[in-house]
């Protein structure tokens, strides 16, 4: 991981209005402190510049890594996976109560390879969803 000053986290952490870019979970509440995640990965040039980082959960981010493309399971085309930089969330994501659906191929490459609807992240948004930070409210 590549150091990101402090100023620069926080300007991220505001755009993001402290929660996850991909699954946007909330980061109040949770223990672990997000990562800012490089959108294009260091590994491929990407630059540590605003216009390229995120705010990621730790686990969107490490199932992330430094892929930008996945495998689309149904149609078996490497796509694009979700660039918060380049679109808008609500463009590929939709909820369905606590489960994310997907609108379009880079939707659902990015639900897959972020497991962004494992049992354990499901049983979150629950919680999350009583104390009134879900987003789909
Ligand atoms: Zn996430």
């Amino acid at each position: 991981m590549s150091y990101i000053p402090n100023v620069l986290r926080k300007q991220v952490v505001e755009r993001a209005e402290n929660c996850c870019e991909y699954c946007k979970l909330s980061q109040t509440g949770q223990e672990a402190t997000f990562h800012i995640d490089h959108v294009q990965p260091v590994k491929h040039l990407g630059k540590t510049a605003f216009d390229n980082l995120a705010l990621a959960c730790v686990s969107c981010s490490l199932h992330k890594a430094a892929k930008t493309t996945a495998t689309d399971h149904e149609t078996g085309e490497e796509t694009p996976l979700f660039n918060p930089r380049k679109s808008t969330w609500q463009q590929h994501f939709r909820w369905n109560g606590v489960e994310l659906q997907a609108k379009d191929t880079c939707g659902r490459a990015t639900i897959a390879t972020m497991r962004i609807n494992r049992p354990l992240a499901l049983a979150v948004r629950l919680e999350e969803r009583l104390l009134g930070r879900h987003p789909e409210q």
